[in-house]
């Protein structure tokens, strides 16, 4: 076996952006020895490219804003099925960390009187998104960044060592969660590699916080970067924890679509929130014809009511341009379905001819920058082409929402855009960063707690037959024949990169935005050979900086997830959020109240080849009455069914 170094901590956290900094530093201030371990270098996680804001019910835009509302938008948007008491502690908690960031250095946007200035954004009743321009999300990190710094250096004076009690391994990907007797025992560390030389690692630590963030490079047109190749939901599986909601991807409704440069790339939604209209190729905003019923009360019905909103809330309806983002996504397809589309495939988002440049590049510097910097695209001066891409995942680990703790595999949390449930069938901007701040801390806390709760004598161990097994597995890309080829077959290796095209094909072609039963049945046909061809992925060259070898190693956590995914939407036989079937249309009550569970068949792989999946369905709890009773009854009755409501 390689040699493979060990350490010993007391958390371990597996990822550097919002929720693992977040949860870093709460387990950190706990007394707990901490380490975090990222994928990119520090610093540069996904979380940096978020644009719009922090959604928060501080009140500052308006006074009538409070967490009631907040929960209230929260639930509408995710359609109900989100899990109440996550929606809950999140509406509540979000202004304390937001606060607490601009304690810790975080320098927001100010309102005239000096408060930190918050914008309109989809789905949310009144101004909630605390903002840096376009750049909340470097913000953010910079702030977590300055703190982690902080406590360093607490850590420098008091013990002589920076390191001693919080220390980021950058660089370096872990690709077992190890456990006490295998899957569904008690968390023991984790096992990595640092990705420039090469060499393994273990981290001995009897708590693990997930906190990967997303999986949208399974996809063929995302926003998402490199990393988002679901580790942490694979991690989960494999380590026998449930995933939740997995059917549920979003698409944000307006990603560049031309030029090439920039295809995929987000315009924040923070262009619609500040005046940005969508047109059809005939110049209609045609929007105002796809207002579904259950919304219908709360969105303007012409254009001067819509544009009568920007400056007079009280007395006008919200534009439908800030409908939910499936909503969005969904009206732009069917625009483009129609031959209303724009030359590129997509409908024209515009802000040039609704507020002056000047307006436009103090609000949104990035977005007129880098349009202009990659693309040649001058948003002062003309409309963008835009179109739906993959860009969120509300499905993930099932966790316990007041802990964060994983279902099913003591010692295990996640916190961030790896858990799932928070956010229903579909997520409101700006939900993302104040979910990763409120379950981030409190993944850190518990996870804390779990560990000091632990005697260190009884704390698991690491056995050398799980790092064995580790180590092998990440080395068999460089020797295909000695794992689990079909030996003799005379089939030729596959190239990592081809198989990750080929898959993120069939995603976006057959799981896509718009989903049926025969195209995810053929989808998961094509997912069981892409494991077929997966198993005879090669890569040359040594372990020393080899991108094709990490490609080889994310194929195993987007062939996980992706099989969720198609599995879980082929088995929900509604529309609902995030996930639209053209053949039930409909939002079905019953369904309301059903979760799908994905979790690792436990079988070895039959010789057919099924799938590696399988699935539960799962009662959501009735939401609390108190909660309900911010909402009126009629409303209640578009998503809960007669049962429900009269048990109410
Ligand atoms: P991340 O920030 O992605 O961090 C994941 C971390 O895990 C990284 O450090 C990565 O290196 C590490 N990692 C992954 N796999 C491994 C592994 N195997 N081993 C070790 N480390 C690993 N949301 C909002 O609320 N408001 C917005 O305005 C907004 N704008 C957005 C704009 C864009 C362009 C995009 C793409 C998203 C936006 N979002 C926004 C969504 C939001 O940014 C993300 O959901 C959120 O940042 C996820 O944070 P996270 O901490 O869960 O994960």
């Amino acid at each position: 076996m390689s040699t493979v170094e060990r350490q010993a901590w007391d958390v371990v956290i597996v990822g550097a952006g919002g929720a693992g900094l977040r949860a870093a530093i709460e387990a950190r201030e706990q007394g707990l020895r901490t380490a975090v371990v990222c994928k990119s270098l520090f610093g540069k996680a996904h979380t940096v490219m978020a644009e719009g804001g922090i959604a928060a019910s501080m009140g500052n835009a308006n006074e009538a804003d409070n967490w009631q509302v907040h929960f209230r938008d929260t639930m509408r948007g995710g359609k109900f099925l989100n899990q109440w008491r996550m929606a809950e502690l999140h509406a509540r908690e979000a202004p304390d960390r937001v606060w607490e960031l601009e304690a810790w250095g975080a320098l927001f946007d100010r309102t005239k009187d000096g408060r930190i200035s918050q914008r309109n954004f989809g789905g949310h009743e009144y101004p909630r998104l605390a903002h840096v321009g376009d750049r909340t999300g470097l913000e953010l990190i910079r702030a977590l960044q300055q703190r982690v710094v902080a406590l360093q250096q607490e850590d420098a004076a008091r013990h002589g060592d920076h390191e001693a009690r919080l220390k980021v391994f950058q660089e370096c990907t872990v690709t077992r969660v190890l456990t006490e007797d295998g899957a569904g025992g008690r968390v023991a560390g984790v096992f990595g590699y640092e990705r420039e030389s090469g060499r393994f690692f273990v981290l001995q630590a009897p708590a693990v916080v997930l906190a990967t963030g997303g999986v949208g490079k399974s996809f063929k047109v995302t926003s998402n970067s490199w990393e988002y190749t679901g580790d942490g939901h694979a991690l989960a599986l494999l380590a026998g924890a449930p995933l939740v909601n997995m059917e549920f991807v979003q698409f944000h409704p307006t990603g560049m679509v031309w030029p090439p440069s920039v295809k995929g790339i987000l315009v924040t939604e923070s262009v619609r929130g500040d005046g940005g209209v969508l047109l059809n190729s005939d110049g209609r905003r045609f929007m105002f014809d796809y207002i579904p019923d259950v919304f219908r009360e709360q969105y303007a019905e012409d254009e001067a009511e819509a544009d009568g909103w920007y400056d007079d809330p009280a007395a006008h309806r919200r534009p439908p341009e800030l409908l939910p983002r499936d909503e969005v996504a969904r009206a732009i397809n069917a625009e483009v379905k129609a031959g209303r589309g724009s030359p590129h495939g997509g409908v024209f988002l515009d802000i040039s001819t609704r507020k002056p440049a000047e307006e436009i590049k103090r609000r949104l510097p990035s977005m007129h920058h880098q349009f202009k910097e990659l693309a040649d695209v001058d948003i002062t001066a003309e409309p963008m082409e835009v179109g739906p891409t993959c860009h969120y995942v509300m499905g993930g680990v099932d966790v316990d929402p007041d802990t964060a703790a994983a279902t099913g595999v003591p010692g295990l949390f996640a916190a961030g855009e790896v858990a799932g449930g928070m956010h229903g069938s579909n997520r409101l901007g700006g939900n993302s960063l104040s979910d990763l701040l409120v379950f981030g801390r409190r993944a850190g806390l518990h996870a804390a707690r779990y560990a000091a709760s632990l005697e260190e004598s009884g704390r698991p161990s690491v056995s050398d037959a799980a790092v064995e097994a580790a180590a092998e597995e990440a080395v068999r890309p460089f020797h295909p024949a000695a794992g689990e080829p079909e030996p003799g077959s005379g089939l030729p290796p596959e190239n990592p990169y081809t198989v990750h095209q080929d898959l993120q094909q069939i995603m976006n072609d057959l799981v896509g935005i718009i989903r049926s039963e025969p195209e995810m049945a053929e989808a998961l046909r094509q997912l069981k050979k892409l494991r077929q061809r997966a198993r005879r992925v090669a890569v040359e060259g040594h372990r020393q900086y080899n991108p094709g070898w990490h490609l080889a190693l994310d194929l195993r956590n987007m062939l996980l997830v992706s099989e969720c995914v198609a599995r879980a939407a082929l088995e929900r036989t509604e529309s609902r959020g995030g996930h639209t079937r053209d053949d039930h249309p409909a939002m079905e009550r019953a369904w309301r109240r059903v979760n799908l569970l994905c979790t690792l068949r436990t079988d070895p792989e039959p010789a057919a080849d099924d799938g590696r999946i399988a699935l539960a369905r799962r009662d959501l709890p009735p939401v609390r009455p108190d909660l309900l009773s911010l909402f009126e009854r009629d409303e209640l009755a578009k998503y809960l069914t007669d049962e429900e409501l009269t048990s109410e």
